[in-house]
């Protein structure tokens, strides 16, 4: 074991997140083109992204010879268990022969690169030289928590394939795992399904007003502005399977777990627009053009066809999707508080409370109100999902409506009675509360209109690196419930990938510590040292930030 102290440098050790584990001796390791590329027990597939990625990042290749002289950099798979570093954590050791990295999997290996690369400066590629000199360290370092989420809403607007990827780059580059991908909501359904074409054939187009802002289509503010006659619906796009499927490969690679969500029953515009005959009513549902909100688009809570659709859209994507789990939403079905005051002034009684097929199945079943109807339809869906052997992730009022104790809530409204009731009952969290992990809200507290559009108030970088996942006294045997924590990245103010990274960082690094150093690593003065040339490296690999954050004073 090597003990804890802080690096010496922060220019050449300034590893983000923070390692568990780091010493740093003196001298360094000079890699060049000739030095050994060595793999030890790894796969194909592992093997070509360290190739891809040294030639891409550092633009060297490097010797496969076998003459050690040069010295070596060696990947290595355990053959023997190392307990300490557990499922994804790794080893570094850097001295005057060479670099050896060890780990029990691949995706600790890939973590394990992440810091090689972080090792050495910001601007190696441009090193006419051809040397990269990386300090003589020891780092022993595996995460804190298993879930280290990045969630990215693809509805509101849509991001192609090649954002997605330099999205999962970014999220590798910082450890984080789980990459959340938000691909249904009331702006677009962006999923292929063979059985529904028309969910993509209709549901991922909406009507476009360019040169009109979304801020002046937001129907909180204005009325509800619905496609005219003949207007086209130019704006949008899904991705097919084939693309799903080369990103889960890429995904994995990088050791991240892909984790789909299909929002039922609310926020389902998109699937209204396509499939009328899936509400409760005729009211003229459209795929949305501008922030909808108080919604009304819900899927019929009484109509057995609706629950055969959603159970075959379930089978297409439990079978696309090797994840552990589906994300089946369950937000804001209903309004409250002042969305109710406005949902009844403009639409009256709820929709679910209006239709005589809802009413009917909540009195067959002996369900006493709208809540237990959508507790009861989740709990369907959650017993399909587990035909497939897997596992549903809802959105916190989900438990409001009763699952069974297998269901992972994904706790975002910030209401820890909540919390911990859904502790209490055996209920394994994510925590993603708006306080700390919402990367939409903006981040510079003086200057909220400056530089990405912004709606619903600011999130600094200091708050989200204070974010703890696990709230302050929680007993430990509750604690160990608590999977891990996320950020996530909606998108009605993202129009373009330059604001999604923008939004994104430098806030992700700041997750990242919360979620991967342990609690008494986290150094905000010291992570603000680190910053500048982290920022270095993201101007290098092409990444938009926001500059203004992060300034050390
Ligand atoms: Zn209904």
């Amino acid at each position: 074991m090597v003990s804890c102290q802080q690096p010496a440098t922060v220019n050449s050790v300034g590893i983000v997140p923070e390692p568990v584990e780091i010493r740093v001796q003196k001298g360094v390791f000079t890699l060049t083109e000739k030095t050994n590329l060595i793999f030890q027990g790894t796969d194909c597939a592992f093997e070509q992204y360290v190739i891809n990625y040294f030639s891409s990042r550092w633009g060297v290749s490097f010797s496969r010879e076998g003459d050690e002289k040069y010295g070596t950099v060696t990947f290595r798979l355990n053959e023997d268990y190392d307990k300490i570093v557990g499922d994804e954590g790794y080893r570094i050791e850097v001295n005057g022969k060479g670099v050896l990295l060890t780990a029990n999997t691949s995706a600790g290996l890939v973590y394990a690169l992440q810091s090689l690369y972080q090792l050495a400066p910001a601007d190696v590629a441009q090193n006419s030289l051809r040397e990269i000199k990386i300090p003589q360290v020891e780092i022993v370092d595996y995460p804190r928590f298993e879930w280290r989420g990045s969630h990215h809403d693809v509805s509101r607007h849509f991001f192609d394939v090649e954002h997605i990827k330099k999205h999962l780059d970014l999220m590798a580059l910082y450890k984080m795992n789980k990459f959340h991908w938000h691909l249904t909501d009331d702006h677009g359904w962006r999923l292929e399904i063979d059985k529904y074409p028309k969910l993509t054939e209709i549901g991922a187009w909406r009507v476009d007003r360019p040169g009109i802002s979304w801020s002046e289509l937001d129907t909180w503010k204005y009325p509800e502005q619905a496609p005219k006659e003949g207007e086209p619906a130019t704006y949008g796009g899904y991705y097919t399977k084939e693309q799903v499927r080369d990103i889960i490969s890429y995904a994995a690679q990088r050791g991240i777990e892909v984790i789909p969500e299909i929002e039922i029953p609310g926020h389902s515009s998109e699937v209204l627009a396509s499939y009328p005959e899936f509400g409760c009513d005729d009211y003229p549902y459209f795929v949305q053009i501008g922030p909808y909100w108080p919604p009304k688009a819900i899927l019929c809570g009484g109509n057995d066809k609706v629950m055969a659709f959603l159970k075959d859209v379930i089978d297409e994507v439990a079978e696309l999707f090797p994840s552990e789990y589906i994300h089946i939403g369950g937000d804001e079905a209903f309004p409250e508080g002042n969305n109710l005051i406005e949902f009844e002034k403009r639409y009256g009684q709820h929709s679910w409370d209006a239709c005589p097929k809802c009413q009917k199945r909540m009195k067959d079943l002996k369900l006493k109100d709208k809540h237990a109807l959508q507790g009861w339809m989740i709990c369907e869906i959650e017993q399909h999902v587990k035909k497939h052997g897997k596992k549903i992730i809802g959105w916190d009022e989900i438990f409001e409506g009763g699952v069974t104790s297998d269901a992972v809530i994904m706790y975002w409204r910030d209401t820890i009675p909540l919390l911990k009731e859904a502790l209490h009952k055996g209920n394994p969290v994510i925590a993603t509360p708006t306080t700390h992990c919402y990367f939409d809200y903006y981040q510079i507290e003086s200057d909220p209109n400056q530089e990405a559009p912004q709606w619903a108030g600011c999130l600094s970088l200091e708050k989200v690196y204070s974010f703890n996942p696990v709230p302050e006294g929680l007993p430990e045997e509750l604690a160990k419930l608590i999977k891990g924590g996320q950020c996530n990245l909606w998108a009605e103010y993202l129009y373009t990938p330059k604001e999604s990274e923008y939004m994104l960082l430098p806030r992700l690094l700041a997750m990242s510590e919360s979620v991967w150093s342990p609690a008494g690593r986290k150094d905000w003065e010291y992570f603000l040292k680190k910053l500048p040339e982290q920022k270095r490296r993201l101007n290098v690999l092409g990444y938009n930030y926001c500059d203004k954050v992060g300034l050390i004073k």
